[in-house]
């Protein structure tokens, strides 16, 4: 997959992107990050990108054109136009379902809003979809578009050692993860679970299998409203349920 950003702060997406797993698997070829200054767009000796905004009121928003003829230019480069994504509070929250399917693309295109965001006809004219990390606002769009990248990345083929890695992880399935524990065995008094040094892997895989039901009754049933569970996951419910 290739990830191109658009940004006033290119430097604070690369920052991230260059480092640790994400960071590794561009060097290998298995991803590949461009972020792209919005200001080498502007087209006046200021460079400026902003303006206040009709009819009045606080703020300035990024205006349409620098963010039309940089698209373009992207599009011009990849000889196709990716799939658009503005990053906005006013988007659809971000899940793993969503994830799933944007992983199926082979490029995405980030547009990272500033100020009080963008002119609304580059939303009409070029955006596929707008994504928002949460119910809450922030500056800029930078960290949500670090967000989606960084999750979209490690979903892509040759970015983790083995799909497993994120099949098994929280809501991948529809369920939290199960709690994990590294050595030592006894850490200030506390055991590690006897089944998980028993080396018994189906053992292992059924308690893993409960706590993971467990977890997530616990702490998001709403999450449990889409998820099917087994006559035996509502059995072990019950049974917690019993013993309060
Ligand atoms: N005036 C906008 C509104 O009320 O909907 C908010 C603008 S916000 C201060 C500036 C930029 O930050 C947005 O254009 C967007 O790119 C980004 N942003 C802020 N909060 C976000 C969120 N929860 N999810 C995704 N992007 C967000």
């Amino acid at each position: 997959m290739r990830i191109d950003i658009i940004t006033l702060f290119p430097e604070m997406c690369e920052a991230v992107m260059n480092e640790s797993i994400i960071g590794r698997a561009q060097k290998k070829g298995a991803l590949e990050v461009v972020c792209h200054q919005l200001r080498d767009y502007a087209f006046d000796k200021h460079k400026r990108v902003d303006d206040c905004p009709y009819g009045g009121g606080m703020g300035m928003l990024l205006m349409a054109e620098p963010i039309a003829l940089c698209f373009e230019d992207i599009c011009r480069v990849l000889e196709k136009r990716p799939y658009l994504i503005y990053m906005s509070p006013q988007g659809k929250v971000l899940t793993q379902d969503k994830l799933k399917e944007l992983a199926k693309l082979d490029n995405v295109c980030i547009l990272c809003g500033h100020y009080e965001g963008i002119d609304e006809r580059i939303i009409d004219e070029f955006v596929d979809e707008q994504i928002s990390i949460g119910d809450y606002v922030l500056t800029g769009g930078e960290l949500p578009a670090l967000v989606l990248a960084d999750s979209l990345s490690r979903m892509t083929e040759g970015v983790l050692s083995d799909d497993v890695c994120f099949e098994e992880e929280s809501h991948y399935s529809g369920l939290l993860e199960y709690p994990q524990y590294t050595r030592p065995a006894v850490w200030r008094g506390r055991e590690v679970p006897e089944v998980l040094l028993s080396g018994h892997h189906a053992n292992v895989d059924r308690w893993r299998h409960e706590q993971s039901v467990i977890r997530t009754a616990e702490a998001r049933p709403d999450m449990l409203e889409k998820y099917e569970l087994t006559a035996a996951d509502k059995k072990l419910l019950e049974e917690k349920e019993n013993k309060k």
